[in-house]
């Protein structure tokens, strides 16, 4: 599906989200304190809920469309593959929670686990680099003996295998749904969801925070959580905190369905990642970190609809190519579309969660690993925003740290 359909659907369904929500200017229902929360990705529709569960009355703010930012044009590989020891805990955590909330929200994680095999001795390096990550946690990695292979990736044909590792706990997810899952238990809670409505100017006096100033009206709020992703330095400058971040753009090639038969995200050779959605799409790229050009600019601002058809078809066909030299059941699936997103990508590669530096009613949470470690953060920034706990896990991520940021 193109582009502007797909966000076309996703608008509907958003209109459908908002619907019997009222102009952005209503009062909600009284009770808890009024916090607005800015961007409907699979961060903000965490928190929202968690809010709303809490006794909020949340109003979420989306600009465009559910799940429409980087939310929709991710792997969602939900993983722990790092080796900062309390990062890796926070993602552990995370996905303990994607567990829980996997058959109660009906979300069909693919808990298939995770294989990275190499061809050759260099890449063997790599493969041993990304197991030793994980020496000494409680992270279940190990090494595959050749032969072991088949038993965790019986469809896949790996060709000549110089290391390989499994990892049992890993999963995948498709983003989209999990997002709309999340914003329909935050409705449920009687969260308000405007969309589309942006926001254009937060009102502050004294350092603390009025209303926000929406495309649709004005809005009294006692708190505000910006999970805008990319977009969130320009809303942390409404409230006088500057940061920079990376747009780390990503493609994927996403094809018709095969017949399923891959349950494990694949790190093969060459650098190709794949996967196989629950209804047989297959979801790889052979390049998870292409260079930032001039274009993405105009692509992120949803000026230009990149890539252009010969472009896609290149690029689509050439991942879909790769796949099927290790999956023969694949042969049959053709390009259904490309997707090109942005990771919010904080420069230091950690997230960013807390209250904003002099604006105490603002609070902020945007990171790359938005797929594996939304569950957490809406918990744990219910627990900061509205019972005022200090979470210990969220210590070495607060805004603060980028606060002699040079420009
Ligand atoms: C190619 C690719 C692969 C990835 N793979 C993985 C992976 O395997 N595992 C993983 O954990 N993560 C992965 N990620 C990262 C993950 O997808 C993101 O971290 C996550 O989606 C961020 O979610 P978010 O809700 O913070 O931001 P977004 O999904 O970007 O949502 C922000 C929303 O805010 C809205 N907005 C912005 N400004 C305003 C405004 N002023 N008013 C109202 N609304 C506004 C935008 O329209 C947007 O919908 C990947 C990302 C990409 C692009």
């Amino acid at each position: 599906m193109r582009r502007r359909q797909f966000l076309k659907t996703l608008t509907g369904m958003g209109a459908a989200l908002a619907a019997g929500a009222g102009a952005a200017g209503a009062t909600i229902r009284s009770g808890g304190p009024r916090v607005g929360v800015v961007g409907g990705g699979i961060v903000g529709a965490s928190i929202a809920w968690r809010l709303a569960e809490a006794g909020a009355e949340v109003m979420q703010f989306e600009r465009t469309a559910p799940a429409a930012g980087a939310t929709r044009n991710s792997f969602a590989w939900l993983n722990a593959f790092v080796d900062d020891r309390h990062y890796q805990a926070l993602r552990l955590a995370s996905i303990a929670v994607w567990r829980e909330l996997d058959q109660p929200l009906g979300l069909g994680i693919t808990w298939g686990g995770y294989l990275n095999w190499a061809h050759d001795a260099a890449e063997a390096e790599a493969v041993r680099a990304n197991a030793a990550q994980m020496a000494g946690t409680a992270y279940p990695v190990r090494y595959l003996a050749s032969a072991e292979f088949a038993g965790f990736g019986p469809a896949i044909e790996p060709g000549p295998v110089a290391a390989a590792i499994y990892s049992a706990l890993d999963g995948h997810i498709d983003p989209v749904h999990a997002t709309l899952q999340f914003l329909a238990q935050a409705r449920l809670r009687s969260a308000r969801f405007q969309c589309p409505v942006e926001v254009q100017r937060l009102e502050m006096r004294a350092g603390r925070l009025r209303a926000v100033h929406t495309s649709s009206g004005v809005v009294p709020l006692d708190r505000l959580v910006i999970a805008a992703g990319v977009d969130a330095p320009a809303l942390l400058a409404m409230a006088g905190f500057r940061l920079r971040l990376r747009h780390s753009p990503g493609f994927l090639a996403h094809s018709t369905p095969a017949p399923l038969e891959v349950r494990t995200v694949c790190d093969a050779p060459g650098g190709l990642s794949f996967k196989q959605m629950a209804d047989g799409a297959l979801v790889g790229t052979d390049s998870p970190e292409p260079p930032d050009l001039p274009v993405h600019a105009a692509i992120r601002a949803g000026a230009v609809d990149f890539p252009d058809p010969a472009i896609r078809a290149m690029h689509g066909n050439r991942v879909l190519d790769k796949i099927r030299v290790f999956l023969p059941h694949a042969r049959a699936a053709t390009l259904d579309r490309v997707t090109l997103g942005f990771r919010p990508m904080p420069t230091d590669g950690l997230p960013i969660v807390g209250h904003v530096p002099g604006a105490p009613d603002v609070y902020v949470a945007v990171t790359h690993s938005g797929m594996t470690l939304a569950p957490i953060l809406g918990l744990h920034v219910r627990a900061e925003l509205l019972y005022a706990r200090e979470v210990a896990a969220l210590a070495p991520y607060r805004p603060g740290r980028f606060s002699q940021q040079p420009s």
